[in-house]
């Protein structure tokens, strides 16, 4: 089963993902997450998407491609995987239709201003990535592995609203693009409330996929 979700930064993608991968036991994965490993290191290219993350720009089409490409040739992606944060422009789902077959695009929806506010509130776990929100973890450490928690240079309220905009103008023209494959779902619940319908949709598509 290969999956693609699609939705403004801050959606919760990302939570939506780890459930999926867990229960329907796939890989999920998070061209975010492989580029904040690719920043960790210090050499030329690391620092030229470091700053393009900072600004809450997009990595050139290109890159993001050909890392995404090499991802889903692995042995864990063969039957399947969720892309989360993947494909964000219509050039990349084009170079992604030419070298894999989507079943399934899950359209996750929240309004702008609950987006800026939960992304405001969100802290990351420096060594595990785990997700908190200051509502539900006030102490400044992760509850799984004790490490400090931080706020991501691109959860600043300002560069926010700018990865909201590059949203609009080059990730949701991507609707269209899928429009023959899509899957819509609100995030204004909570997290279980959100996966309820995705879980019982994907439970379908395995049986039809399979
Ligand atoms: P978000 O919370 O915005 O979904 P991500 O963790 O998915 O954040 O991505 C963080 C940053 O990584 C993006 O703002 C962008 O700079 C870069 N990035 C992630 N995925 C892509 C992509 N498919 N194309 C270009 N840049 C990307
Ligand atoms: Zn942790």
């Amino acid at each position: 089963m290969k999956i693609i979700l699609l939705g403004a930064p801050g959606s919760g993608k990302g939570t939506l993902a780890k459930k999926i991968s867990r229960d329907f036991n796939i890989p999920q994965i998070s061209t975010g997450d492989l580029f904040r490993a690719i920043v960790r290191e210090d050499n030329p290219f690391a620092n030229k998407v470091k700053e393009i993350m900072k600004s809450g720009g997009l990595v050139p089409d290109e890159i993001t491609v050909e890392m995404v490409k090499n991802r889903i040739s692995q042995d864990d992606c063969k039957k399947g995987f969720i892309l989360d944060g993947f494909p964000r422009t219509v050039p990349q789902a084009e170079a992604l239709e030419k070298i894999s077959q989507i079943d399934s695009v899950i359209l996750v929806e929240l309004s702008h201003d609950t987006i800026v506010e939960r992304l405001s509130s969100r802290r990351t776990c420096s060594n595990c990535g785990e997700i908190y929100s200051t509502d539900d973890n006030n102490t400044g450490f992760c509850f799984k592995c004790n490490s400090p928690l931080i706020q991501r240079d691109d959860d600043k309220p300002e560069t926010i609203r700018h990865r909201l905009e590059v949203y609009e103008e080059n990730t949701a023209p991507l609707i269209n693009f899928y429009s023959d494959r899509l899957f819509k779902v609100s995030s204004a619940g909570t997290p279980e409330e959100t996966y309820e319908p995705v879980k019982a949709f994907l439970r379908d598509l395995e049986a039809g996929v399979e």
